[in-house]
């Protein structure tokens, strides 16, 4: 071999460093969100700044993800330390990290044991597998079904679309998966006909999978009774009760789970987007029954990392030693108090506020045209990022350390794109 073909030097290429515009990013990414024309770049806190240096208000915090803001030290500080030690190994040894994250979330929960993986979807697929297992296992059943709630939102896998009760998630990627039957939410005696028709030729119902308040669907939340019944046909039956939590759990309702706020434990519940803080991580909560999944029955590549779990342990830790809950019910009712004074000054606009903590509906008049999406694009133009839950309802999600200054800041722009509409 000559010493000439030994040393390859790479091409010079002089797009680098790369500057991607809106133009090419939409060239290069798959169409699948309709997106805003803003390009972020910065964030701090509850505000971000785009490429040209504007400054928004962040109510949308990556869908009621970013649970402490932006550029928080606590998770500045955590990043850097992990990554620095060990990012990935493998589920086939241990980590103080994972184990860590565990503990604190059976201490702080009704679960007993937890599956690390990477997004609520993973986490929800868990979910109907543990409890697809149980059917078979424990109840005798062999074509279990999960009952799930119209309108819910559960992911965007096969069998979470199937989950998920709304037609427009499915629609073209059928054949879904077997198994599932849809029920209205806070519906008792819908709920109860549905088990009385699935199981009279024989027991086929293993779960019952719902949203402690439905994010996507609306933010509608969960009443009591509703639950409670439920709760008790569950421990009557042995059906499973299946919360997902994935939006609303992680202190986001003044809680640190959403079924706290309705008075029952599930059995099962899912946690992923403001668990990390932003950074990916999804997990499967589950009452020591769980222990039917032996092992090789689940698994993993990235799940529960020395990373995702260091830095979702800083965000868990910040939330109990910064005493965050208090915060987000009392910012919550500021929220809710503009939200509905707001309401009250433009008489037409607004047919209902709604919410727990700080994830919260303005829910629209019906009777006008005004969408949700033209609030959001107006709040947007007047520096306060919002994002819909449905034709109706804006949702406010801002990140848990959001301050009172900072909700009002945020009701002011909101009134002024209101005033650019009416
Ligand atoms: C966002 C969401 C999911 C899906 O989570 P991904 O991390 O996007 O897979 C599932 N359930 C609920 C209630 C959600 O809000």
């Amino acid at each position: 071999m000559s010493p000439e073909t030994l040393v390859q030097v790479p091409p010079q290429t002089s797009a680098f460093p790369l500057q991607s515009t809106t133009a090419d990013f939409d060239r290069y990414v798959m169409s699948t969100y309709a997106r805003y024309p803003i390009m972020l770049e910065r964030g701090e806190g509850s505000r971000v700044w785009d490429a040209d240096g504007r400054e928004y208000l962040d109510f949308v915090a990556g869908i009621a993800t970013c649970t402490l803001g932006h550029a928080h030290p606590v998770m500045v500080d955590a990043v850097t330390q992990q990554i620095q030690k060990l990012h990935h190994i493998s589920n086939l040894y241990y980590t103080r990290q994972q184990g860590n994250l565990a503990e604190w979330l059976v201490q702080h929960s009704c679960a007993d044991r937890v599956f690390f993986c990477n997004s609520g979807a993973e986490a929800n697929e868990g979910a109907i597998k543990l409890a697809r297992k149980y059917a078979h296992t424990v109840l005798g059943i062999s074509t279990p079904i999960v009952i799930t709630a119209h309108a819910s939102f559960h992911g965007r896998t096969l069998a979470t679309i199937t989950a998920t009760g709304q037609p427009k998630y499915q629609k073209n990627f059928d054949p879904l998966m077997p198994g599932f039957y849809y029920v209205p939410y806070n519906d008792i005696v819908a709920l109860e006909e549905a088990i009385a028709l699935l199981d009279a030729g024989g027991r086929q119902v293993a779960a019952i999978m719902l949203e402690a308040l439905q994010g996507e669907g609306g933010v509608r939340p969960g009443e009591q009774a509703y639950f409670q019944r439920i709760r008790e046909i569950c421990d009557e039956t042995g059906i499973l009760l299946i919360a997902d939590e994935v939006q609303v759990g992680m202190g986001r309702t003044g809680h640190y789970w959403g079924y706290e706020n309705l008075g029952i434990e599930p059995d099962i519940f899912t946690s992923a987007k403001g668990l990390g803080g932003g950074i990916p991580i999804g997990a499967l909560l589950c009452k020591s029954f769980c222990d039917i999944f032996q092992p090789g029955d689940h698994a993993s590549t990235f799940g529960g990392n020395p990373f995702a779990c260091g830095v979702a342990l800083a965000v868990c830790q910040t939330l109990e030693r910064e005493n965050l809950l208090t915060a987000v019910q009392e910012r919550g009712e500021q929220l809710r108090t503009g939200l509905r004074a707001l309401g009250e000054k433009y008489p037409n606009l607004v047919s209902e506020v709604r919410g727990w903590g700080l994830i919260n509906g303005l829910v629209l008049n019906p009777e006008i045209e005004l969408t949700a999406s033209a609030l959001v694009k107006a709040a947007s133009d007047q520096g306060l990022l919002l994002v819909p839950a449905g034709p109706k309802v804006v949702r406010f999600v801002p990140p848990l350390i959001v301050t009172a200054d900072e909700i009002s800041q945020a009701l002011q722009a909101l009134e002024r794109a209101v005033v650019t509409l009416v």
